[in-house]
């Protein structure tokens, strides 16, 4: 049974207040809370079990070394990875994708090369690709999403050609919550010979994936938004696609050999992951993902499944919000801007004044935001530990944000 009132004595931060109020922490699309689990993992790998990995022969370094190295296995059970060899420590997604920019992308692709990417991306999954569109003369095809922000896979396949290259995309928007059919995607990619690389930030938190199902060749993930702390991550990268890359960051670690005229390289996923990695970080990222897995990934996407409608059919109520992307099956994430002049920053700043935590911007979604028509909106972000009780705090602190604009 999911007790969500038990899963959220999980999080100590969820009982302060703010400014005078019960936190509503909707912000979870930047990053989520931590349970104490991570918290007391993290503490105790400073206070009790520090030391570098991979280097020092005692007790202290071999114990950190255990730690940090059994968590490639917890990643590649919580994504249905085949081999934890395929699993490369990151500091995040945006180190992930631009591992595969440079690695693997860099020597390969040549001027008139094309990357397929959808209107939706994060700025982690645009900023480098246009770097080689900069650099190398590569050209992203864009593929935009439908009225009501979803993205229909026939339009990625029909977007390949003969200079496809690669296809990069999200696998859940963090702005309009709008899942993609990866699956779909990744076949016909696979029958064209075209690699597809997802940026699975938004999705391993709301659902249970598996890569080797969805058939990609790159899954890339953030651990500060799964409950872990930040600078953790992880990029599963298919075997073979591994065997194409050349390593991207040089330093310790990373080599076999080093003299003063010749380098060889460690065995992957070692070869990607140059000078001391964030040990702490990723110890704290395997106790956060098997939190994850405890609850049951199906049991928190049914959980956030229901708080989302709620919130949805009360939103709908309100006829002077305007609320971005109402795909099927959209995820517990809602970007709306309010009828009339009110900037997203005035209207994140009185629900703060509530104690409701929401994020007021762009999102990092420059692309979709032009395709959109609009410069910024406010996101409330629904996690795991999320209730109806919440949604209502929202809605009335949206209801005062409005009177007072009106
Ligand atoms: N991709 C998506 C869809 C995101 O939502 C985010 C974070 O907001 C990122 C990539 C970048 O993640 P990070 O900053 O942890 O590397």
């Amino acid at each position: 049974m999911y007790d969500v009132s038990e899963i959220r004595r999980d999080f100590p931060i969820l009982s302060r207040e703010v400014n005078g109020k019960p936190l509503v922490y909707l912000d979870n699309g930047a990053s989520a809370q931590k349970p104490q689990v991570v918290i007391d993992a993290v503490t105790r790998g400073y206070a009790e079990e520090y030391a570098n990995v991979h280097r020092g022969l005692h007790f202290l370094s071999n114990l950190a070394t255990e730690k940090y190295e059994a968590v490639r296995g917890t990643v590649a059970r919580f994504l249905g990875a085949r081999d934890e060899e395929e699993v490369v420590f990151t500091s995040g997604t945006t180190e992930g994708i631009n591992l595969v920019a440079y690695s693997w992308a860099m020597p390969r692709l040549e001027p008139g090369d094309e990357i397929i990417l959808s209107v939706m991306e994060h700025h982690a999954n645009v900023v480098p690709w246009h770097f080689l569109r900069e650099r190398q003369g590569v050209v992203i095809r864009w593929v935009d999403v439908d009225a009501t922000g979803a993205l229909d896979p026939q339009q990625v396949i029909d977007a390949i050609g003969p200079k496809t290259k690669l296809i990069a995309i999200t696998h859940l928007s963090n702005v309009l919550g709008t899942v993609v059919d990866v699956k779909t995607i990744c076949a016909a990619a696979r029958e064209r010979g075209v690699p597809v690389l997802i940026d699975g930030s938004q999705s391993v938190v709301h659902m249970p994936v598996n890569v080797e199902e969805i058939g990609c060749d790159f899954y890339a993930i953030t651990g500060h938004k799964l409950y872990g702390p930040s600078g953790s991550g992880a990029i599963w990268i298919r075997r073979e696609r591994m065997d194409e890359m050349r390593p991207f960051m040089g330093g310790g670690d990373m080599i076999r050999e080093v003299h003063k005229d010749s380098v060889t390289y460690a065995e992957p996923p070692m070869k990607f992951e140059a000078g001391t990695p964030g040990i702490v970080q990723q110890i704290g990222l395997g106790v956060a993902l098997d939190y994850l897995m405890d609850l049951g990934m199906e049991n928190i996407a049914a959980h956030e499944a229901s708080v989302a409608s709620y919130a949805k059919a009360r939103m709908d109520g309100l006829n002077w919000l305007q609320v971005q992307g109402n795909a099927p099956g959209k995820a517990a994430i809602f970007s709306f801007t309010l009828e009339g002049s009110a900037h997203a920053h005035d209207i994140s700043t009185i629900l703060d004044k509530k104690g409701v935590a929401v994020r007021a911007g762009h999102h990092c979604a420059g692309p979709l935001m032009d395709h959109l028509g609009v410069s910024a909106t406010c996101r409330a972000s629904f996690g795991l530990y999320n209730t109806e009780q919440e949604v209502d705090a929202l809605i009335d602190a949206l209801e005062l944000a409005h009177e007072l604009f009106a």
